[in-house]
């Protein structure tokens, strides 16, 4: 059996590091030293943890452009998209440096005089995290900083593409005095680790950030333990055009929010949904900035769209435009694929497809790259019915200056994000989190903390003045 595993990278195929895969006896004892570690890491006080915090942020921010670089390779993203996601996994560190000093209890008016009742929370315990390669260090620091601020401890297995980022990371936290056994990494096939999580005694809850069906997975082996879960899991993010939306603020919108990471983010806009009076309109103006970027070798300065992780994820893109196209879709722009399959290099060219239906793939199932389908809706319960129509509900967005149109799209679309007149919502002060199959639970803002919190209830009996 394989003890290392290669990092490749997905722009030339070339090696970036090797990295070794922990054994199982090297992970159960991170877990015991995680647990064991959790009994001091609690007692420390607010103040200090989230002075340790900052000081993680600090050394971060000290070495962001060499953090950057290794994101760029093992990841494929512009070298300006590593730089923008460094600042961005920062931001959750130092939110949850401050929350650590917040973690307020209550008093409830008693039934009775002689009773006094106190509510407080304590961490859960050891949490395990399980992290997906499109964001490297942000999916990570989401986790481990309020996980951290609330007294906890933390353990996590990055994805096998980009391990190289999240161990720079977790390094960086031990230089600046945070506890070895408070915050570890390992390295391991998914599966296996996974597994050795979720039998573990020690491990107090789960969180993870992948696909849908993994998280589903995740979930059913946790409950034997009864671990507390937060899954962010798969989105298929509607985007509508009302048809009074200005459209060269929806256009502009629309490609930040598609082509970040090559389309390979979970909230990007899959599915664009515009008012039949407007889509050619939308479409011509769309194709034309598209049209203007480009794509290569995340280290080029000049790189909008970097390459696809993967082999996998490629022909997963290629095959849905392929289905789209029999169909019926219309190609305005891309569908250019030039991969080295077996050097492993893998871009795909942003596409715009018109004339989609609902029928097609790509309008069911999370695309992952540079992929625009446009289909039409005549009334905007139609629009809704079209977003909704998918298992998932992380992130929807709405492009309407009508109050009315807005607020009725707010009401009805069942996702857990939704932008209005906005194509970039994400923050480390917001509750990010989906609705459906896309998940349980919200990272970011103060309910990003209240997963790693017990709640305890004290009722004191025959309180005597
Ligand atoms: P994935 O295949 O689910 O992998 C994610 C992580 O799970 C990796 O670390 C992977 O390890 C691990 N894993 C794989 N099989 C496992 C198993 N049987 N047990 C335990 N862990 C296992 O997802 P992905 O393709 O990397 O990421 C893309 C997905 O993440 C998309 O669906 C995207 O929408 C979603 N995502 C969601 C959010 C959100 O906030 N909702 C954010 C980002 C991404 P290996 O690398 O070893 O396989």
């Amino acid at each position: 059996m394989s003890t290392q595993f290669k990092v490749l990278n997905p722009a030339t195929g070339e090696l970036v590091e090797i990295v070794n895969l922990n054994t199982e006896d090297e992970i159960k004892q991170a877990l015991k030293n995680g647990h064991n570690a959790f009994k001091k890491w609690s007692k420390i006080d607010a103040h200090t943890r989230s002075k340790l915090l900052k000081d993680w942020s600090r050394i971060i921010q000290e070495n962001k452009e060499d953090i950057a670089e290794v994101m760029t390779l093992e990841n494929g993203k512009p070298l300006k998209e590593s730089l923008g996601e460094v600042t961005y996994a920062t931001t959750y560190i130092d939110w949850y440096a401050e929350e650590a000093t917040r973690i307020y209890g209550r008093t409830i008016p008693a039934s009775s005089e002689t009773k006094r009742i106190v509510v407080s929370h304590q961490p859960i315990g050891l949490v395990a995290a399980i992290t997906p390669w499109n964001f490297p260090a942000a999916m990570m620091t989401r986790k481990a900083a309020p996980a951290l601020a609330a007294g906890c401890t933390f353990i996590v297995k990055p994805a096998e593409e980009t391990p190289l980022t999240t161990m720079k990371l977790v390094e960086l936290a031990h230089e600046v005095g945070i506890p070895h056994d408070a915050i570890q990494y390992v390295n391991g096939k998914g599966p296996d680790v996974g597994t050795l999580f979720t039998d573990s005694e020690y491990i107090r809850k789960i969180t993870f950030t992948g696909s849908t069906p993994i998280g589903k997975l995740l979930m059913r082996n946790s409950a034997d333990t009864v671990k507390h879960v937060t899954m962010e899991l798969g989105g298929h993010a509607p985007l509508i055009v009302a048809e009074d939306a200005d459209l060269d603020f929806a256009v502009t919108q629309t490609i930040l929010s598609k082509f970040r990471n090559a389309g390979q983010t979970c909230i990007c806009a899959n599915r664009v949904i515009v008012h039949e009076n407007i889509v050619d309109a939308f479409s011509e103006r769309l194709t034309k900035a598209v049209n203007k970027l480009i794509v290569g070798n995340g280290m080029d300065k000049d790189t909008d769209i970097g390459p696809i992780i993967n082999e996998k994820g490629y022909q997963k893109i290629f095959s849905q435009v392929n289905d789209a196209i029999e169909k019926g879709a219309n190609v305005l722009i891309g569908n250019e694929y030039k991969a080295n399959i077996e050097q492993g290099s893998f871009f795909v060219y942003p596409t715009v497809l018109k004339n989609v239906k609902e029928n097609m793939t790509i309008m069911q199932e999370e695309t992952f790259g540079p992929i625009i389908p446009i289909i039409s809706f005549k009334k905007i319960e139609e629009a809704v019915e079209i977003a909704n129509s998918t298992p998932f509900g992380l992130a929807a967005y709405f492009f309407t200056n009508d109050y009315r149109v807005g607020t009725y799209l707010h009401d009805h679309l069942d996702f857990g994000i939704i932008g209005w007149n906005d194509g970039a919502p994400s923050g480390a002060h917001v509750p990010f989190g989906g609705m459906k199959e896309s998940g349980l639970g919200r990272e970011g803002g103060s309910e990003g903390i209240e997963p790693y919190l017990e709640t305890k209830y004290l009722s004191i009996g025959h309180f005597d003045h």
